[in-house]
């Protein structure tokens, strides 16, 4: 049953590529995150085993088609120029969706991170948190890390994200050349592009859409730790987690023109 729902978000994330090469309209796109955000939580919450009743179901469908509209407000504030409001925004909405999905109160995690490193705060309201403050590695974001490792040649924060400059006049990605690119949740910039502001919100926003598409996961803990259910939580854990609905997309999109993935044709309505 599972296996067969890990394959219908797949497929499902498939046909968003077939339909967006014709997507042009931002209201097509509204349409695309709300509906695609609500489904995808609500079929990840029946993965997890969260959901008891209709009642559960439409209630993370609800929750997530809400979170699809604030994960669309936050790239259009990055569009805007707002880069780090959009990227707070981004962050907050993934928390909420991701709380709802995993039968959590909607606040009761916060998420925020850097590349593949993600600091996840419980606010207090959650049944029962492991730790307070948990440090997360996600699997699917190490290798676009290490990517973009290889080819920084010099490393800055900007608008709270990590930034890579390479000094070349063009970066080669894997044989396209492009003045920007975004491995995961960071963003690659050529010397000569990092003062071109279009461009670079044009970045976030893929930042943005990788925090999106990163808001399910399954997590683990690194360290065994004791599994008394009333022990009381940790003050800080280390884990790792394995985003796959991102690492779907990732694996679709290779099969596609660039320009008519998904996440290029809404970048480009936004930003461009
Ligand atoms: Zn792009």
């Amino acid at each position: 049953m599972r296996f067969f729902l890990v394959l219908f978000v797949f497929v499902m994330i498939s046909h968003v590529n077939v339909r967006s090469a014709k997507a042009q309209s931002r209201s097509e796109i509204a349409c695309f995150n709300i509906v695609g955000t609500g489904l995808v939580s609500a079929f990840a919450s029946v993965i997890l085993g969260k959901i008891d009743n209709a009642k559960d179901f439409l209630k993370v469908l609800g929750v997530g088609a809400a979170g699809g509209l604030t994960f669309l407000t936050a790239k259009t504030l990055i569009a805007e120029g707002q880069v780090e409001a959009g990227v707070a925004l981004s962050f907050l909405s993934s928390s909420v969706v991701e709380n709802v999905t995993i039968g959590e109160h909607p606040l009761s995690f916060l998420r925020y991170g850097v590349g593949p490193l993600e600091l996840r705060i419980s606010t207090g309201l959650s049944r029962r948190p492991r730790s307070h403050i948990a440090l997360e590695a996600d699997l699917a974001e190490v290798p676009l890390f290490l990517y973009f490792l290889h080819k920084a040649d010099r490393i800055q924060f900007r608008d709270g994200i990590l930034t890579g400059i390479v000094d070349d006049s063009t970066i080669d990605v894997f044989g396209f050349k492009a003045g920007g690119v975004s491995p995961g949740r960071t963003v690659l910039l050529a010397r000569p592009s990092f003062g071109d502001q279009q461009l670079w919100r044009h970045e976030v926003i893929h930042v943005s859409q990788d925090i999106q598409f990163g808001t399910w996961l399954v997590r683990a803990r690194l360290f065994k730790q004791s599994s008394k259910t009333n022990s009381r939580p940790k003050k800080f854990t280390f884990g790792y987690r394995f985003g796959w609905v991102l690492l779907s997309r990732i694996m679709v999109d290779e099969a596609w023109n660039h320009a008519d993935r998904w996440v290029e044709v809404e970048a480009r309505t936004l930003a461009d």
